[in-house]
């Protein structure tokens, strides 16, 4: 793959204005890009051919085919170089290499503890980064820019971590300015729950406007897609619904405070759950997993159910009753038309997403669910890779 000279921050406004658009529709016909710019046919025409001229863009003809005829169909050149996208997560972090069309040429994952802090983990995602181009008989030249989502409140302008509760040892470090040294690109670092919007924002080519992506995972948290953009409030801290009281008399949560969602539905409460049970002789199955494992993951546990463990299938069906229960404050009061769910544990099985529709419509106004659909996130585990690259991908083109 050659390298052509990026020169993103001096393209023209019109420019910027049509890359975003093909950028959200990943392949479009010329008449496609007439319709959502609004420009005439003469503009967009001139304006395309520019950044053909330019090497930004290529016409392919192939998805549109149709009746025997080749469609123009127009998307990012393929020898503009890649994006990256990582994705951390609080047990292991994904390194991925994409196309500017955001598809996959590489996907690795390495199980890492995050609590290790930046010292350790860096200079691994930094190897990962350069083995997987190695691989791929890429030079680091040939990377457009790096996004990176992390499970921490995150400063998006600064892109310093704010006192992230499941990263100590993080607080201040910018991983920004760590991977911009090493690679000489632009990184771009968000939350992970605000990447997965992005993600399925992406993969929605954004028909849906208002949404809201939950990721349960070790915590809990939530991407709000409002009105077309990514929403990260004030300070970037939107959307940190973990901590929502859905029983005062809970438990005592890492936040201090008592009864917060994450401290009784998110993984490790699900996980110590099974674990109360099993020691107490409820469950003859998780005890025989346990014995052979000595410990009990949030897959066994939904392994256990599907099996018919009944001590199993009650937690987590009380994990999507509360989810559920947290869930239809938000829906009261942002009236979303999609919720999508996000995170490993998200594929507990129709029981568990059951659950969560239960409690949301029982708890919720007729009006704000009139329309309101909730599923499973649809990109799975590639999601957070896919809306990191996307982040980058997205920022480049707006710088
Ligand atoms: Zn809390």
């Amino acid at each position: 793959m050659k390298t052509i000279p990026q020169n993103w921050a001096e393209l023209e406004p019109a420019e910027k204005t049509t890359l975003e658009k093909l950028f959200w529709l990943g392949y479009a016909a010329r008449h496609k890009l007439i319709e959502t710019t609004q420009f005439s046919k003469s503009k967009l025409n001139s304006v395309v051919a520019a950044l053909i001229d330019q090497g930004f863009l290529e016409d392919r003809g192939l998805p549109f085919q149709t009746g025997g005829r080749k469609a123009e169909s127009l998307c990012f050149k393929q020898d503009l170089g890649v994006v990256v996208g990582v994705y951390m997560g609080a047990t292991g972090f994904d390194v991925a290499i994409l196309t500017p069309n955001l598809e996959i040429l590489a996907l690795q994952t390495q199980v890492a503890a995050i609590r290790l802090g930046p010292g350790v983990l860096m200079p691994q995602v930094k190897a990962m980064i350069e083995a997987t181009l190695q691989h791929l008989h890429l030079n680091p030249t040939a990377i457009i820019a790096i996004g990176v989502g992390i499970p921490g409140p995150i400063e998006f302008a600064s892109g310093l971590l704010v006192d992230p509760p499941i990263m100590p040892g993080w607080e201040g470090f910018s991983i920004r300015e760590y991977l911009n040294q090493a690679f000489a690109r632009q990184v771009f670092v968000d939350n992970e729950v605000n990447v997965l919007a992005l993600a399925q924002q992406w993969h929605e080519q954004k028909n849906q406007k208002n949404f809201l992506v939950v990721k349960i995972g070790t915590g809990i948290g939530c991407g709000i897609v409002c009105n077309d953009e990514i929403y990260r409030g004030s300070s970037g801290a939107a959307g940190d619904v973990g901590h929502i009281c859905v029983d005062p008399n809970g438990p005592l949560c890492h936040c201090g405070n008592y009864g917060c969602v994450e401290a009784m539905a998110a993984r490790p409460a699900i996980i110590q759950q099974a674990l109360e049970a099993t020691r107490a002789g409820k469950s003859p199955l998780l005890n025989r997993i346990l014995e052979q494992k000595s410990e009990l993951s949030s897959e066994d546990i939904v392994q256990a159910s599907r099996e018919g463990d009944a001590v199993a299938t009650g937690i987590i069906q009380r994990s999507g009753l509360l989810v559920g229960q947290m869930l239809a404050m938000l829906v009261n009061f942002y009236n979303p038309s999609h919720i999508f769910i996000a995170g490993r544990f998200a594929h507990a099985g129709p029981l568990f997403l059951a659950a969560i529709r239960q409690s949301v419509y029982q708890r919720s106004l007729a009006l704000s669910t009139r329309h309101l659909e909730i599923r499973i996130a649809d990109l799975g585990r590639q999601g957070g890779v896919i809306g990191a690259a996307g982040l980058a991908m997205l920022e480049t083109i707006r710088s």
